[in-house]
Parts: C-alpha cells; sequence; structure tokens
C-alpha cells in the first residue's frame, strides 16, 4: 500500500473547525476573524478585479506589491530591502515551503523551537531535512544560551522560527533575538523567520525583524502575511524576503509551487501597506481590546489566563485553573459539552509536549466572545 506518514494527518485546526462546524460550537480554535476585513481594502481588490488583468502576473509578484513591501519594512523596520529581494507567495505557508524545497539537501538539519507551527515539521521532512527540537516550556517559554547550543550540530543549516510567537502570544526579547543571531552567525546558517504577526502586537511591543540583527542580513529569509496585517486570512497573499543569492533560489521553488498568487489581491495588498500608521495603530487597538475581553470574562468565569503579547491568541492554564485535565481532553469535551472549540498546546510539540495549556482565538465580535465566556463559564 501507500505510505502514511504520521505529520501528514489532518491539521488540528481543520480538525477542531469541522468538529465546530458539526456541533455548532462557537470555533475559537483556528485563528481567523469573524470580521469582513477592512472595507477599504477589500474595495480596493474588487476595483482591481474589475479594471485591471486577471490573468499571470509576472512570477515574483506584481512590481506595486513588491516595491510596496520594501518599502513598508523600511518604514516600520528600518530594513534596507529593494523589491527585487522580495517575492509574493500564494500565504505565508507556501512561502515556508518554498524556502524549504528551495535551501534544504536531503540529510540538512534544521533547528526549530517548540511549541512549534504545526506545518513546520511535515514540510522540513518533505523537504529531506531533518528536525532539531528545541523545546521550550512554560511559563516565560525563554530561549537559553546552554539549550541552544546543545541543539545545533555540524549538519545544522538552518533556523526555522516565528516570531512573535503562536500558540504562546509571545514575541521574543530582544537578547533572545541576539543570541539566535549570534547561533546563525556561528554555525553558518540561514534563519528561514516567519514573522506572520509582526504586525499584531500589543501595550507598545514592537517588532524587531531577525534580519535586522548584525551578520543576519544575507542570511535570513523574512515571511510575511497580508492575512494577518489585514485581517483576510482567506485571501492567501504572503511574501519572502531576502539578499538576492537567496532569493533567486526561493523564486525557482515557488516558480513550480503556485508560480503566481491572484493580481487584484495583490494590488488592494500593496495599497494597504501603504497605509499611515495610524492605521495599524486601530487594528492593533481593536485586537487589544478583544484579547483583554476574552481575557477578563475567562478570570471572571474561573479561569487562569496567560495574556500575550501579540497574535490573536491567548491562552489558559488548565492546571492553575484546578482542572485536571489534559489539554486535549478539555479540547474535546468544551467542544462537545460547552460549545466552544479551541486547541490544545500539545498540538504544537512533535514529542514530550507540554499539556495543561490551551489556546483560544480572540479576533472575534465582543458579542461571540462574551458568549463563548457564558458557555465556558457554566463547563466550571
Ligand atoms: N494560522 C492558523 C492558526 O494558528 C491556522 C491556519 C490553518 O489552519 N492553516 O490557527
Amino acid at each position: 500500500g501507500h505510505p502514511v506518514y504520521r505529520d501528514m494527518s489532518t491539521t488540528i485546526f481543520e480538525k477542531m473547525s469541522a468538529r465546530a462546524r458539526e456541533t455548532g460550537a462557537i470555533n475559537l480554535g483556528q485563528g481567523f476573524p469573524d470580521s469582513q476585513g477592512p472595507e477599504e481594502i477589500l474595495r480596493a481588490a474588487a476595483g482591481a478585479l474589475l479594471s485591471r488583468s486577471n490573468q499571470y502576473p509576472p512570477m515574483a509578484g506584481l512590481a506595486e506589491l513588491r516595491e510596496a513591501v520594501a518599502t513598508h519594512y523600511a518604514r516600520h523596520q528600518g530594513l534596507d530591502l529593494s523589491a527585487q529581494e522580495v517575492i509574493v507567495t500564494s500565504g505565508a505557508t507556501e512561502a515556508i515551503a518554498d524556502s524549504l524545497l528551495a535551501l534544504v539537501r536531503p540529510g540538512d538539519e534544521v533547528l526549530v523551537l517548540a511549541p512549534l507551527y504545526d506545518a513546520y515539521l511535515p514540510l522540513v521532512e518533505r523537504a529531506g531535512g531533518v528536525a532539531r527540537v528545541l523545546r521550550l516550556t512554560p511559563p516565560e517559554w525563554r530561549i537559553g544560551r546552554g539549550a541552544l547550543e546543545a541543539a545545533v550540530s555540524a549538519n545544522t543549516r538552518f533556523l526555522l522560527m516565528n516570531n512573535p510567537v503562536n500558540p504562546t502570544g509571545i514575541a521574543l526579547r530582544d537578547e533572545e533575538l541576539a543570541l539566535l543571531a549570534e547561533c546563525c552567525v556561528e554555525h553558518d546558517l540561514i534563519a528561514i523567520c516567519d514573522e506572520v504577526w509582526e504586525h499584531v502586537t500589543f501595550d507598545g511591543v514592537g517588532h524587531r525583524p531577525l534580519m535586522g540583527f548584525p551578520g543576519m542580513r544575507e542570511r535570513t529569509v523574512k515571511i510575511g502575511s497580508a492575512g494577518k496585517i489585514f485581517s483576510v486570512t482567506g485571501w492567501k497573499v504572503g511574501w519572502m524576503c531576502a539578499a538576492p543569492a537567496i532569493a533567486t533560489l526561493l523564486a525557482r521553488a515557488h516558480q513550480f509551487v503556485t508560480f503566481t498568487t491572484p493580481p487584484a489581491l495583490q494590488w488592494a495588498v500593496a495599497e494597504g501597506l501603504g497605509k499611515p500608521e495610524s492605521w495599524f495603530a486601530a487594528m492593533r487597538d481593536g485586537y487589544r481590546a478583544s484579547r483583554d475581553r476574552l481575557a477578563a470574562g475567562l478570570r471572571e468565569a474561573g479561569y487562569v489566563v496567560n495574556t500575550s503579547a501579540a497574535t490573536w491568541f491567548v491562552t489558559v492554564d488548565l492546571s492553575a485553573s484546578g482542572i485536571d485535565m489534559e489539554d486535549v481532553t478539555f479540547c474535546e469535551r468544551i467542544v462537545d459539552e460547552a460549545g466552544v472549540a479551541a486547541i490544545p498546546i500539545s498540538a504544537f510539540y512533535p514529542a514530550d509536549p507540554v499539556t495543561h495549556l490551551v489556546r483560544l482565538c480572540f479576533s472575534k465580535a465582543d458579542e461571540v466572545l462574551d458568549e463563548a465566556v457564558a458557555r465556558l463559564a457554566t463547563f466550571r
């Protein structure tokens, strides 16, 4: 028969969303907003759909969007990218896949930090790579120098990382980023940085791209996502940025994976990236209010909540809440008995999982969050 790979099972996000659809549960599992997205961005796409070409745009992306990404990062993160160093992809997941397909040779080791986004390992393995996992633990999730050095071997060629971090909602501290950068330089690693949450940060936490650290400009692939920045996860418009030597290889993988990305959406995203800082601040304020609403409601209901510095997620600490249940069991039970879907943190570990935390998505309307809290209150 055909081989069945353990790590190519249906993702936890799809599993829980399907469960929510079947049971009619409120879906605080898979991370997506329940809003339509900003009307001006939607109108820009609709306008482009009707007035511009709907045939293949250039393989590496519309020149206007590549330029807009480069300008955006110069303005917001102090990076000096040229448009030629930006390749548009059909979502950040494609960018991660392209990067691994383009760069990993069979047997190359890829350092990853757990908890890790569930697409990483299957993609690393299918690219022929071998994952080396640095396992992080709550409540600090701190990356220590000793553990980092121990996780790297002579065959390690890449670091694949996410910052800010899904599912913990942590933004890596400057000293941790500096440590990672030093490690990449010392061991000659290429860093593949999934920074899709770069704009979704709270409480004055800014985003520092690993690419901006000493020695990283030429050895980093920086990945971004319009779905997260503009609250349109279904659009699947993303990009990857890298110095020309790497970008050339990335483009070759991209041409055989999707080749291009719908042009109308590219036009709209190019327009959106030029919005003033106040626009991004307003977006962040809206999500911060939702985060605070869900966290306060859950606390009122007797749950211990770890707040987040970034992302659309908070985590509930089951053991601190006095709930003697593993995360998977808790998620199974609340979807059936309380009518709320959530994601167990153990799904983000390839081995030896942390099992007392559950991730809840707060990018939802106030009344949806309130109803979810009311339902979870009865489950206590
Ligand atoms: N990024 C989303 C999350 O963490 C999931 C996206 C997906 O299901 N592919 O919930």
